[in-house]
């Protein structure tokens, strides 16, 4: 009984350090925003004397700093607010006997049946579908329906700390190099040093995450399943690398770069729901 409350406290306390990180990337947008747009290419795009190359730089650094923070925030929103999908009441399997003796069909803690693929989450404390892992950064599980808002988040805050730590490197220059001309007071040259050492380290993770991901998602693998996988047998749900990306991130070209899906995939997509998922069986016939 004890080991429960102290699981259960535990669990409750990670749901409250992943509110605190939602704070913490509010901070860090915010001071990478101070640093990259206020002090470092806002002042050359306003700047006079107008230089054209250093004002057509500004531009573009901008531009591209702007569009990826709308993608990202965009993401980012989307997989805190999105279920990532539960289970329904009383659900049992139908088309699909539970003939594969490894994976339970029924979760003893939810007291419900358990669809393939999806795993019981303490911190959620819920059976959740396609269930790829618990993200604290997200304060939500990553799973059936919002693992694509993921990916994208992924994606687009790799791009965009990248962009950052190259774009602050001319202030390093300018500062170390001395300059006559720099304008920074040793405040902003310490908002910069922070700024850098955050985005530096953001990119370097998200990269290993971003080449995990894409080879989960080509192969049609979660998190969980990387463990399940045997050696030498193929994965029962890889349908080849192009169909596996559209399991997750649907059909339609003009949607991939955002956390939206149409309609149709919804309705034709039955892996997007994730109670049932095609395997190699399905489709070899
Ligand atoms: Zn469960
Ligand atoms: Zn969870």
């Amino acid at each position: 009984m004890g080991t429960n409350i102290n699981l259960f406290k535990l669990c409750s306390g990670l749901r409250a350090v992943g509110y605190l990180m939602i704070l913490l990337f509010g901070g860090m947008v915010g001071l990478t925003y101070y640093a990259v747009v206020l002090i470092t290419w806002g002042p050359l795009l306003l700047g006079s004397p107008l230089r054209v190359p250093s004002f057509l730089c500004a531009l573009l650094v901008l531009l591209l700093f702007h569009i990826l923070l709308i993608l990202l925030t965009w993401s980012y929103i989307m997989v805190v607010l999105n279920d990532p999908g539960s289970v329904p009441n009383n659900w049992r399997p139908h088309h699909h006997p539970p003939s594969d003796l490894e994976a339970p069909a029924y979760c003893a803690r939810c007291q419900n049946g358990k669809p393939p693929r999806s795993h019981h989450c303490s911190i959620c404390q819920r059976c959740v579908l396609k269930m790829d892992h618990h993200c604290i950064w997200v304060v939500n599980c990553v799973g059936a329906r919002n693992y694509k808002f993921f990916l994208l988040f992924l994606l687009y805050t790799f791009l965009e700390t990248t962009l950052d730590c190259l774009a602050l490197v001319p202030s390093f220059i300018r500062f170390f190099g001395g300059a006559k001309t720099h304008s920074l007071s040793p405040g902003g040259f310490a908002v910069i040093f922070l700024a850098s050492i955050l985005n530096l380290a953001f990119a370097l993770s998200l990269l290993c995450f971003v080449v995990m991901h894409v080879s989960l998602l080509l192969n049609n693998t979660t998190s969980v399943e990387v463990h399940e996988k045997k050696k030498g047998v193929r994965w029962r749900y890889d349908l080849g690398w192009k169909r596996n990306f559209e399991q997750v991130f649907g059909t339609k070209k003009a949607l991939w770069l955002f956390p939206l899906f149409s309609k149709e995939d919804l309705d034709s997509i039955p892996a997007l729901r994730g109670i049932e998922f095609p395997t190699r069986s399905d489709v070899d016939v």
